[in-house]
């Protein structure tokens, strides 16, 4: 492999990207799909990774927000886009023009982006979202009629066209929760009530499936599935094992620094770590900056000069410090902080579960600082 020096790099592996989306759409068959790539496709940079997913076979992108989707489009990406957060002052205008998706989930919202369209002279693709349990977006139950009936009503003037009917679950992740078969039941209830009203039919698309429904729930597929963590090769629910997927990114550093020190050394802010005997110390160029969480502080560890070392003391916004013992260390190393575990490395996984958060935090907090580079 050559790969350029940098002082910290995110290496993606796109075949491993490619791999994940057809191992997910064969846990789908006859759904399409549709990758969520919002947050720079979780840390692993937007335009390469979605090209990845629709050349495995993805139909479809979602992002949260349309500025995401316009990059898309600004790439030359032109597959059907979603976007799913609206708040007021979005470029609406600039979506419907560039055939950018909307959700909807309020009467206000469905009026302003009719608006938008009528002011444009063309017609929004709008996916109308109703809240089955999870108290975020989407329509309260007692709301979804009278919201299905405004988009019939902007339907008939021309300027709306609802491709989609979706929710969102709250705990698809844990396996087993009764909230699970409640929003199931009320997203039937909600699709029930959009077909008598005449908002359904066959080219309407229902869809409420993200990784973990995809991977343990089949009766939750519907027409569509939106897998996101899972295409990055990163579990959904961990407890469950890895579904055979790829961890896609592996974040590497270079030693800036090499010394060694005297026993009882106070390392780094507040010397929260102090050498128990005279030591080789290695400077690691990455930092809260760049998404390494000051909770890693004594805890996480990375894999350097092929053993696991704990980050040694606190956590800096630009770097932190390891503690090799006697071990030979040289500048320009390379530090392995997770991957895909098959050297011996921690995974984005391990990182995740030492610092008690899940894996999308882990790879999303990558800084814009660490270049990202593909193979
Ligand atoms: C992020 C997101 C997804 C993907 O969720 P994962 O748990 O990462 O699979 C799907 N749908 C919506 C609306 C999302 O915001």
């Amino acid at each position: 492999m050559s790969f350029p020096m940098t002082p910290a790099e995110a290496r993606v592996d796109l075949s491993a990207i490619r791999e994940n989306v057809r191992q997910l759409a064969s846990h789908a068959p006859g759904a399409e799909m549709m990758v969520a790539v919002k947050a720079d496709a979780y840390g692993h940079g937007l335009i390469p990774v979605a090209r990845a997913c629709l050349e495995a076979g993805a139909g479809r992108l979602g992002t949260a927000y349309i500025r995401e989707a316009l990059e898309l489009r600004a790439a030359g990406i032109t597959a059907p886009i979603l976007a799913w957060i609206i708040p007021p002052g979005e470029p609406l205008e600039q979506a419907i023009g560039g055939d950018i998706e909307l959700s909807a989930s309020s009467l206000s919202a469905i009026d302003v982006i009719a608006t938008a369209a009528a002011a444009v002279g063309g017609t929004a693709k709008v996916h109308l979202k109703v809240d089955t349990g999870m108290s975020r977006g989407g329509a309260m139950a007692a709301e979804w009629s009278a919201l299905v009936q405004r988009a019939l009503r902007h339907r008939a003037e021309g300027v709306i066209e609802i491709v989609g009917l979706w929710s969102h679950f709250a705990c698809a992740d844990i396996p087993g929760d009764p909230s699970i078969a409640t929003q199931l039941a009320a997203f039937d209830e909600a699709l029930l009530i959009a077909e008598k009203a005449g908002a359904g039919g066959s080219h309407v698309i229902r869809h409420i499936a993200n990784s973990a429904a995809i991977l343990t729930l089949p009766q939750a597929r519907y027409d569509l599935v939106r897998p996101g963590i899972a295409t990055f090769g990163l579990s959904p629910v961990p407890r469950l094992g890895g579904f055979g997927l790829r961890p896609a990114m592996t974040l590497v550093a270079r030693i800036a620094l090499v010394k060694r020190v005297p026993a009882r050394s106070g390392v780094s802010y507040g010397h929260l770590y102090v050498t128990d005997r005279e030591t080789t110390l290695g400077l690691v160029p990455l930092g809260y900056a760049d998404g390494v969480l000051r909770h890693a502080t004594n805890v996480a560890e990375v894999l350097a000069g092929g053993r696991r070392r704990r980050i040694a003391g606190r956590v800096c916004m630009d770097q932190f410090m390891i503690d090799v013992g006697d071990d030979p260390l040289t500048e320009g190393d390379e530090v392995i902080l997770f991957g895909d575990g098959s050297r011996g490395e921690p995974t984005a996984q391990e990182w995740a579960d030492s610092l008690d958060t899940i894996t999308h935090e882990i790879v999303t907090r990558i800084g814009s600082r660490v270049p990202r580079v593909y193979r």
